[in-house]
Order: structure tokens, then sequence, then C-alpha cells
């Protein structure tokens, strides 16, 4: 039996790497930590730390383990420190062996039973907890209390085994959750406050397949706008070779579900989509994408990899006309980096680190470019703005268009509630204004002054 930690005064860190995935398993295993009396602190205070780790890039996984030994030499003797995420499901048992400090080990399939892997933790068990399925995945989760939003699970794991993707071997196969527990956990969410839902999926528009015949991820979004006390609706991600018509079509259609998506095209050139296996060609994802801007007057965002094995000075120029074309409102690019179990590691024929670098460095200018100018033609426009909360500096309130772009606003609102603001100055990532009330109380003041 371990040493056991006092009741009173219980605190928690959790530290997450990655996705919106892996923030929600985060919240889970902290909101369940919450309602056994523990409160978020610095690592130093914990008597419980967390790391969820990402094994979708090799730098992170690097970053992880540094991270793992600088918590091992900070925490309080005592603390339980306990690893989990995608890392753990290939790397789990090396972590255990290699930092003694570290109690417990989980993949993200074990995330579910946490209680259980808390008890046995505190008891001084030292455990490495890598189930190969799902014993329950419609058992609705805790959440956070007093938030806005809230990230519901719709899918779990992936079934298209893109060749440079490590996730189908770390998270497993696509399972979709039934219905009316998704709808179940939505009203919960409703009458804790929840404002706007977040739905989350490896690919959100493959929802329902090998569950029902005739309900898809189209139908389920008509359901949960039936909420009255729901006033947006988000997703990701998108899989560009799901996206369909009828998806459009309902983004526009329904107020509640927010003018934006994620449709990671990855590269710009058919022969490295090919080779990627992400089914579908250029010519489709920007027929696609621009049918959405057209449709809809949403932003669109991406995922780039530059340097996949074999690129050429041409496949990155076609990457490149891919942004000019879509003019994609941000992007997260990063170098290839080869992944384990996964087909495309063992391509031999690798781009140069440098090449990789100077192509990357040539595509985000021009990205900055286009979301500078895309916040540029903000400037002036009023935007709805769902109230999130404080902005990180000064005391500016913050929050989302429904084109997902950050405002931070000066005005009186209360968290969960739409306002609007007039856009007066546009920043790099973000955009500034005043809210229409404050906005019009200036105006009125100013030509107050010119009257006199
Ligand atoms: S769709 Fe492809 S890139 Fe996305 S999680 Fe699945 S395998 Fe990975």
């Amino acid at each position: 039996m371990g040493k056991q930690i006092s009741k009173e005064n219980l605190k928690y860190y959790i530290k997450t790497f990655g996705c919106q995935m892996n923030e929600r398993d985060s919240e889970k295993m902290a909101a369940a930590l919450e309602n056994k009396g523990f409160s978020p602190s610095l690592p130093q205070d914990a008597d419980i730390l967390m790391v969820n780790s990402c094994a979708v890039r090799e730098k992170a996984e690097q970053k992880l383990y540094s991270f793992i030994g600088r918590l091992c030499l900070e925490k309080k003797k005592d603390a339980k420190l306990i690893v989990c995420g995608c890392v753990v499901q290939y790397k789990g048992k090396e972590i255990l062996n290699r930092f003694k400090d570290v109690n417990a080990v989980l993949n993200t399939r074990r995330i579910e039973d946490f209680e259980q892997v808390l008890k046995d933790v505190l008891n001084g068990k030292r455990i490495m907890y890598i189930p190969s399925i799902m014993r329950n995945p419609n058992k609705i989760l805790p959440h956070l209390k007093n938030r806005t939003g809230a990230f519901v699970d719709i899918t779990y794991g992936c079934n298209n085994f893109c060749s440079y993707c490590i996730v189908p071997y770390t998270r497993g196969k696509e399972i979709s959750r039934e219905k009316e527990y998704i709808i179940k956990e939505i009203r919960m969410l409703t009458q804790g406050g929840v404002k706007e839902i977040t739905l989350l999926g490896q690919n959100v528009n493959s929802y329902g397949k090998g569950l029902y015949k005739n309900y898809n991820f189209v139908d389920l979004l008509y359901d949960i706008s039936k909420f009255d006390d729901i006033q947006r609706i988000r997703f990701v991600t998108s899989h560009p070779k799901d996206f369909s018509c009828s998806l459009i079509l309902a983004i526009k259609e329904i107020d509640k579900v927010c003018k934006h998506i994620h449709l990671p095209v990855q590269s710009g050139s058919n022969r490295i989509l090919e080779l990627m296996r992400r089914k579908y060609t250029r010519e489709e994802y920007i027929e696609k994408a621009l049918l959405f801007k057209e449709t809809t007057k949403g932003s669109i965002t991406t995922d780039i990899i530059i340097g996949f094995p074999t690129e050429t000075d041409y496949d990155f120029e076609q990457t490149m006309d891919m942004l000019r074309k879509i003019r994609f409102d941000f992007s997260f690019s990063f170098k290839y980096s080869p992944r384990p179990f996964t087909a495309a590691a063992s391509t031999k024929e690798r781009v140069p680190k440098e090449t990789k670098e100077k192509r990357l460095e040539k595509f985000q200018n021009l990205q900055e470019k286009i979301t500078w100018e895309s916040n540029l033609r903000d400037v002036g426009k009023i935007f709805n703005v769902l109230v999130e909360g404080d902005a990180k500096r000064g005391a500016l309130l913050t929050g989302r268009t429904t084109t997902n772009k950050i405002v931070n606003f000066s005005g009186e609102a209360k968290k969960g509630k739409i306002v609007k603001v007039v856009i007066q100055e546009a920043k790099k990532h973000s955009l500034q204004g005043n809210m229409e009330d404050s906005y019009g109380k200036f105006e009125n003041q100013r030509c107050g002054f010119l009257r006199r």
C-alpha cells in the first residue's frame, strides 16, 4: 500500500500536448478529479500530475520526454505522476522503465475508466493500462463546470490509414457514439449553462457509418440545432473525401452551425495526395472548398505537410498554388516527420531538412500575408461574437466570430451572450473592436463634442 495523499486541499496539474481530442480527454480527467475535490495548481504544488501526450509529430514526442523529466524533478516527493495519450500506446512500457517516478501509463481507451486508475494509483500501484478496445464508447464522461463552450466526442478513432498518420494505430478503429447518448450529453451540458458545442472526431463527416443506415452527420447537426439553449455548433475535423454538398447546405441553412470548416488538404499535388492515401484530388478539394465559401460566406482553415517523401519543387509549387486559390484563413503547417507503423516511414527518398525548412518558410510567409489581408477586410464590419471570457491581456472581453476569428473587444457583457462587435483594428491573428452599444455611445459623445 502506498503513502496516502491527505484528503484536504488536494491539487492536480495537467499538461496537454496535441489536438482537441486530447484536450477533451484531459478535461475528462480534470473534471473527474474536481468532482473528487481536487483543484488545479502549479506542478510543484500538485498531488496528482498528468501529462497527456501527442504522437502526431516526432518533435512532440521528444518534447514529451524532456517534459516528464522536468516534472519528476519539480514535483513533490509523494505526488503521483500519470502519463497518458497517444505515445503511451507504443511507448508505455519504455516510459515506465525510463522514469521511475511515473506511477501509471494509460492509453486513450482507458480514460473511460479513469476513476479506477486514480484509485489504483492512490493505493500505491504502479501500472500500465493499455486495453485494445474501449469498453463503452457511449459512456458520458464528466465535463468541467462553468464553461461557455464544450467539446463532445461523436466518433473515436479513425479507419483511414493515411500513409503518414499514426492516429489509427494509437486511437484505434473508428467507432461512432449512439446519437441518444450524444443528445443526452448535450442536454446535460445545456443545464450547466453551455452555449457552444464543438463536435469532435478524426473524421466527423463519417459519423454513423457502421451504426446507422439512415442517419448521418448532417442529421445529427439538425437534431442538435433543436436545443434552444445552444447558440452555436462547431465541429472538427472534416475529411475532404467525405465532405458533402448536403453538409455545405446544412451549414448554410442552420443558423447555429458556425460558418467555418477545418478541412485538412495536406498537399496541393495530386501525386503526393495519392502517396498520402488521401483519396481525393486537388481538383475535387478546390471544387468543394470554393463551393463552401460561395454558399456559406464562411472561412476555411487547413493542415499542410511540407516535404512529404519524394516531394519535388513542382509538387510544392502545387501546394503554394492551392494556397493562392483557396486563400485559407489560417493553416497549421509542419515539416513531414516519419512516424512509427506508418507506410510512408519506410520510404527512402526523403526531402533534405534544409529544403523542407525553405519550403515551409515560403508557405508560412504567404499564409501570414493572406491571414492578415483577411483580417484587414473585416475592419469596419459588425460581427456577432459569443462572449467567452476576459481577454488574455488588458481588460478587454474576448470571444469568436461564427467564422472562428478571435475578437478582443471593450464593452460590458456576460459570458455566454452573443453581442455585436464593431471591428476597429486587425491584428496578425485576431481582431479588435468595441461592442456595438459602447461604439454607439462613443459616436454620440464625439458628435456631442463636435456640436458644442
Ligand atoms: S484521416 Fe488520415 S490524417 Fe486524419 S486521423 Fe485519420 S489517418 Fe490520420
